[in-house]
């Protein structure tokens, strides 16, 4: 998803890199749990999101839509968000604590918060969002170290072809205008990269590679 605001007004104005330190670190956040809460739709989960949490928690797709997960029409594109659920408008994973449940395989959104990516020339920099963490003392940290995500550079690489596949994707969409084969075309892509389990004894990175081969024809067919 992407949000058409000044830098200036969101960030400290810098752009990082992965091996860069960023004053991101909220110390464990210590009884907050703001950003946890009434976050509406804006936690997207990528592919790699449910590879790890179908594989971690020993469910389908199908069993995180009852309550976890649910679906929303992103740029004419259906994807997968966290559920805010209850009169606390809570994320399903929160605790009764206040913390997450899910720490070790959370979703990407989560694990990149304060950050943010800016998304330029076919790849990406990291910023600081300097309004959305309620802790204002937090302590610099390396940005791969903040991320806590295997193979770095194999990650990013995910991310951006991601990102601009579904950009691709969305353009398209928007100058067919036609509502059938978008609703066609959302239900195919919902079923390669979300629905379809994910094999957790395999590589992430070759399951996904070999899916985005397929939807390469999407457009062709
Ligand atoms: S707002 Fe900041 S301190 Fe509060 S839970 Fe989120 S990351 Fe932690
Ligand atoms: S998955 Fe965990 S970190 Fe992310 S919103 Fe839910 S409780 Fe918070």
């Amino acid at each position: 998803m992407e949000r058409w605001v000044k830098m200036e007004d969101i960030s400290d104005g810098k752009l990082y890199d992965r091996d860069d330190m960023v004053r991101a670190d909220c110390g464990g956040c210590e009884g907050c749990s703001a950003c946890c809460r009434k976050m509406g739709k804006s936690i997207i989960l990528d592919p790699y999101d449910i590879f790890r949490l179908t594989a971690k928690m020993g469910k389908t797709f199908e069993e995180l839509m009852a309550g976890c997960i649910e679906l929303n029409v992103v740029d004419g594109i259906i994807l997968p968000n966290l559920s805010m659920n209850g009169r606390e408008e809570s994320c399903a994973f929160l605790s009764e604590e206040g913390r997450c449940s899910i720490h070790s395989f959370r979703p990407g959104i989560c694990r990149l918060f304060p950050l943010g990516r800016l998304y330029e020339n076919g790849g990406f920099k990291y910023f600081l969002q300097t309004h959305e963490c309620r802790k204002n003392s937090r302590v610099k940290v390396k940005i791969r170290k903040w991320i806590d995500t295997p193979e770095p550079e194999r990650y990013e690489n995910f991310v951006i072809s991601w990102h601009y596949f579904l950009k691709d994707m969305s353009r398209y969409l928007a100058d067919k205008g036609d509502p059938e084969k978008e609703k066609q075309i959302n239900l195919t892509l919902l079923k390669l990269f979300y629905m379809l389990p994910y094999d957790p004894e395999r590589d992430f990175y070759e399951q996904f590679g070999e899916r985005l081969n397929m939807a390469g024809k999407i457009k062709t067919d």
